[in-house]
């Protein structure tokens, strides 16, 4: 089938992005995410480098160019840089991006370069030290931002920084965030708190509608970039005082689907056609030998064929999900 234009479905709405999960287990416990940290369910055979070879060979061969490895933590994985090695060498992948909580970056990032990742994104949801620690449970805001100074210098092309607004915890941070990137070429983004099945007291106590930021954004002189062909659904924003540039992600906003352009593959093999609560269709029979690619191909194509033009959670349809590490986010 190797055909090199993007998956499409009924809504024309393509799909050149994967973000690939490697595992659902995570060493960090962030309140809204794994507030008990990581529960062990006996079920963590996740995917081999084989497996996610197939995966990323199948799709590449169907016009998707971008992929993201994320979890869980998918730096836990003591194959993490040979998983990184496997997807950057398939044909047809030109950009190999990750999402991360920074352990240990600083130390890290130069192999996670090596291993052909050329995008980062690190999960920074407060630069406060004592906010950090209460929101993730780690005393280690100064190694991940180490470590995100060490991947600007390893040569990252892009460096993103995740920052989920958090009412109560980090609304009183703009400011800091700003001076985050007034000197450093890295993007942040504000990702809308998402309620899960875990997290229902917690969304509600927290919640804060993008939009709140962006007016103090406006107020503050930064502007709407245009948005760039085949970009997702993050809005961004520059100012010409500043090095780096906003981003701002509102799955709650009404046309958050009309530029979806990803799909997400589980730690065990499931097509995510969604982030919000689908089920999944499970895969992993396809990905256990070479020969199946076509079969893969064609199954995935016709999965195509049943999502769904919106969330519709502006409908009041909750999408609830348990949590968001076993879809990456
Ligand atoms: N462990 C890595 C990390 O934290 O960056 C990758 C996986 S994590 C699930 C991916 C992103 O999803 C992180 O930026 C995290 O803050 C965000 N996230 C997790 N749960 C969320 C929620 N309920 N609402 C909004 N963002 C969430
Ligand atoms: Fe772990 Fe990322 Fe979830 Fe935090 S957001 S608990 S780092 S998976």
């Amino acid at each position: 089938m190797d055909k090199g234009t993007a998956i499409e479905d009924r809504f024309g709405r393509r799909f050149p992005y994967l973000r690939l999960s490697v595992t659902d287990v995570c060493n960090f416990r962030c309140t809204y995410c794994l507030p008990d940290g990581y529960q062990k369910t006996g079920e963590e055979a996740f995917l081999s480098v084989a497996e996610i070879r197939r995966i990323v060979e199948a799709f590449a061969g169907m016009g998707t160019w971008k992929i993201r490895l994320t979890g869980g933590e998918p730096t836990v994985r003591q194959d993490f840089c040979e998983i990184a090695k496997a997807v950057a060498s398939v044909p047809g992948i030109r950009k190999l991006a990750f999402t991360t909580n920074g352990y240990k970056l600083p130390e890290r990032a130069g192999a996670y370069y090596e291993s052909g990742l050329r995008a980062i994104n690190v999960s920074i949801d407060s630069l406060d030290p004592r906010k950090f620690h209460e929101i993730t449970g780690h005393d280690r805001l100064d190694e991940v931002v180490a470590g995100v100074q060490k991947a600007l210098e390893v040569g990252f092309e892009s460096v993103k920084i995740n920052a989920v607004l958090l009412k109560g915890l980090n609304d009183d941070e703009l400011d800091g965030f700003l001076g985050f990137i007034e000197n450093r070429p890295v993007s942040l983004r504000f990702i809308e708190l998402m309620q899960t099945g875990d997290n229902l007291e917690y969304f509600r106590k927290h919640h804060v509608p993008a939009t709140v930021v962006r007016e103090k954004l406006l107020a503050r002189g930064w502007h709407l970039l245009a948005r760039e062909e085949g970009a997702g659904p993050a809005v961004e924003y520059a100012h010409r005082d500043y090095q780096g540039r906003i981003g701002m992600i509102a799955p709650y906003a009404k046309d958050f689907c009309a530029t979806c352009n990803r799909l997400r593959i589980s730690a065990r093999g499931s097509l995510h056609l969604c982030l919000f609560g689908e089920g999944g269709h499970a895969l992993r029979h396809l990905l256990q030998d070479d020969g199946q690619k076509e079969e893969l191909q064609e199954t995935v194509m016709r999965l195509m064929q049943v999502k769904k033009i919106s969330h519709f959670l502006h409908n009041g349809e909750t999408g609830v999900r348990k949590n968001l590490s076993s879809v990456g986010g």
